[in-house]
């Protein structure tokens, strides 16, 4: 299906900002000091989504969940042009959380983080994770 959007025609749907209809928001929830998913109650998967209908792994049944905000980089990139309110120079990285899924974190840093990189998420910036380099 395709949505004409300022003229042109894009398969993206617009959203709530630019008239139309609400996105899903798939980002990980922050608060209190944790980050909340769901997991599994068969195969104990966790995930960061915040609404699955089933385990996407054995189709199991999922249940709310909350994670440690520590973990270790995956992988980690700077990116170089702006995107959205975002001025380049940033990184990004995903973090495999210590008791939880792998999530996508904005780092408190201009560079990239090498793997393994102990980190803690301490907030949420513009909607994102934000994950610190522990001391
Ligand atoms: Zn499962």
């Amino acid at each position: 299906m395709t949505i004409p959007v300022d003229g042109r025609v894009t398969k993206r749907r617009p959203g709530s900002v630019k008239g139309g209809l609400a996105v899903a928001d798939s980002r990980p929830v922050f608060r209190d000091g944790r980050v909340h998913g769901l997991r599994c109650t068969e195969c104990r998967n966790p995930s960061a989504q915040r609404d699955l209908p089933w385990c996407p792994l054995c189709r199991g049944r999922v249940v709310q969940d909350s994670f440690s905000p520590t973990g270790s980089v995956w992988a980690s990139t700077v990116v170089a042009i702006p995107v959205g309110n975002r001025k380049p120079p940033f990184a990004l990285g995903y973090v495999d959380l210590d008791d939880g899924p792998r999530v996508l974190a904005h780092l408190a840093m201009p560079e990239t983080a090498p793997i393994g990189t102990r980190v803690t998420v301490t907030g949420v910036e513009l909607g994102d994770l934000v994950a610190e380099v522990v001391a």
